[in-house]
């Protein structure tokens, strides 16, 4: 049995709706309705208002241009209303005096879960239109199509469509016996310590990437391999397939040079704050947690 997912961003609180992408009508009344919101990203930057901040879910009359139906992003039904997603230019965004801009990594930690998810959303979209504004096989320029669901390319001798792009990445807890293996790269703050990460490769089942990337990473060999849960984390792209694993041998090597460190820790010594542990939204630190038997509090 897969318990809820409670990781920060994951969550099922947008009906996709996913009949309405090519309902040309429904689309037409949804744009000229009051009842619509639409939610502008700026820079990778969702707008929020208020303390505690929320989304800022402008109405049509609220948009201070017409924006191209065809920039516009269908994201589903949110709270009963029709949502989309724009994107905002310039060096100084419009909609400032209506909120800030903020991070999605600093959001996911104030956002209520349904907002974070949103939040996620539209800027995993925005931000894959903007990537992909010409075809990949021809060259042409590529429009959005399924009402910013999917792109299309201009050239009718080519056609190709394309779609939203997720790239799947396994994060696992190793652990023998009383000890978790954490590791770190370089680039992070001091004394930081997290669980292995890497993307999935083509060819390979999520369990192949567990076993490889802790060896490379490591040189841990892995046998039993179970799944925890997943998180969205659109850095651009990507999405976060948790595990835990049992180790089958316990000497450590870097083999590969992505990591700086890695250790083998106890509960203990990760309870008495040997590490500083990953950052509290990610499904590293819910992997740590759940390890450590903090699960109900994470
Ligand atoms: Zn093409």
């Amino acid at each position: 049995v897969i318990a809820e997912n409670r990781n920060v961003f994951a969550g099922a609180f947008v009906d996709r709706s996913g009949e309405r992408r090519k309902d040309d009508d429904w689309l037409a009344a949804a744009l000229d309705s009051d009842d619509s919101r639409f939610v502008p990203v700026w820079r990778k930057r969702c707008l929020v208002a208020g303390d505690p901040p929320g989304i800022a879910l402008l109405t049509r009359r609220q948009l201070d241009r017409p924006v191209d139906e065809h920039e516009l992003i269908f994201l589903g039904i949110f709270k009963d209303h029709p949502t989309f997603a724009f994107s905002v230019d310039g060096e100084t965004p419009a909609y400032d005096k209506r909120g800030d801009f903020q991070e999605l990594r600093y959001l996911g930690t104030v956002l209520p879960p349904d907002e974070a998810n949103l939040a996620a959303h539209a800027r995993a979209l925005v931000g894959w239109h903007a990537s992909q504004v010409y075809c990949g096989r021809c060259g042409s320029a590529a429009r959005p199509a399924a009402a910013g669901n999917a792109r299309q390319c201009v050239n009718e001798d080519c056609g190709n469509q394309v779609f939203p792009r997720v790239d799947p990445a396994i994060i696992v807890l190793v652990h023998d016996d009383d000890r978790c293996l954490l590791g770190r790269q370089a680039s992070w703050p001091e004394g930081r310590y997290s669980t292995i990460a890497g993307f999935v490769e083509p060819g390979e089942s999520l369990e192949d990437a567990v076993r490889r990337e802790v060896y490379e990473e490591t040189n841990v060999r892995v046998g039993r391999v179970s799944y925890h849960s997943s998180q969205p984390w659109p850095f651009p792209s990507a999405l976060m397939l948790g595990f835990v694993a049992e180790a089958t041998s316990t000497g450590i090597k870097l083999n590969d040079g992505e990591l700086e460190d890695a250790r083998w820790f106890t509960r203990e010594e990760l309870l008495a704050g040997a590490c500083k542990l990953p950052f509290s939204i990610s499904i590293a630190r819910r992997l740590v947690d759940h390890w450590l038997g903090l699960a109900g509090r994470s």
